[in-house]
């Protein structure tokens, strides 16, 4: 079993147009794809950690993992073919790449084969309340890799974090207190 955090940036809020963007809700279930880091190794049974960029919002356990062939339109800089590219509303030549910093009016684009993923975690949701900062798992991810989505935790440190505590002990009652 591994634990995951996932982060979910509202698609208003993101600057990088390399992707075209998931739909999501937090606590249902979580959409990527197999370009994203990590996303072939969730497995059914797994604990998540949805996230925004500033919170973590709860924890849940994975009780379905769907997949299904599909397709994208990749988005490329047309000078050196990074997908790291961002838009200015308000530029004359809206794209520009983070890596070369071309400015341009039309981006590369292909369409590639992907898998797409849908993993579901609804029964077992329980949030944070509140949410807690996102500094909190800085000392529980495994490795350092802060541009990935799909970030493995671990386990045994996020056990141990009190605000999960709720989560890890299950719905058990409170014991009555004896006067
Ligand atoms: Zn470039």
């Amino acid at each position: 079993m591994n634990a995951w955090s996932l982060l979910t940036i509202p698609k208003e809020q993101r600057g990088h147009k390399g992707n075209d963007g998931y739909q999501d809700s937090i606590p249902h279930f979580y959409s990527f794809d197999s370009t994203v880091a990590n996303s072939s190794k969730i497995s059914t049974g797994d604990i998540v950690a949805p996230r925004t960029a500033h919170q973590i919002i709860g924890l849940s356990v994975v009780e379905a993992v769907h997949r299904q062939p599909g397709t994208k339109e990749r988005h490329r800089c047309p000078s050196c073919g990074s997908t790291k590219i961002g838009y200015r509303k308000t530029q004359e030549r809206p794209w520009r790449c983070q890596v070369c910093k071309h400015e341009f009016t039309h981006r590369t684009s292909e369409t590639i084969e992907i898998t797409k993923y849908r993993i579901e975690y609804h029964s077992r949701w329980k949030p944070f309340s509140p949410p807690i900062p996102v500094a909190t798992f800085d000392d529980i991810y495994v490795t350092n890799a802060k541009q990935q989505s799909i970030r493995r935790l671990d386990l045994a440190k996020l056990t141990m974090l009190p605000a999960a505590s709720p989560f890890f002990l299950g719905a058990r009652p409170t014991e009555p207190r004896t006067p």
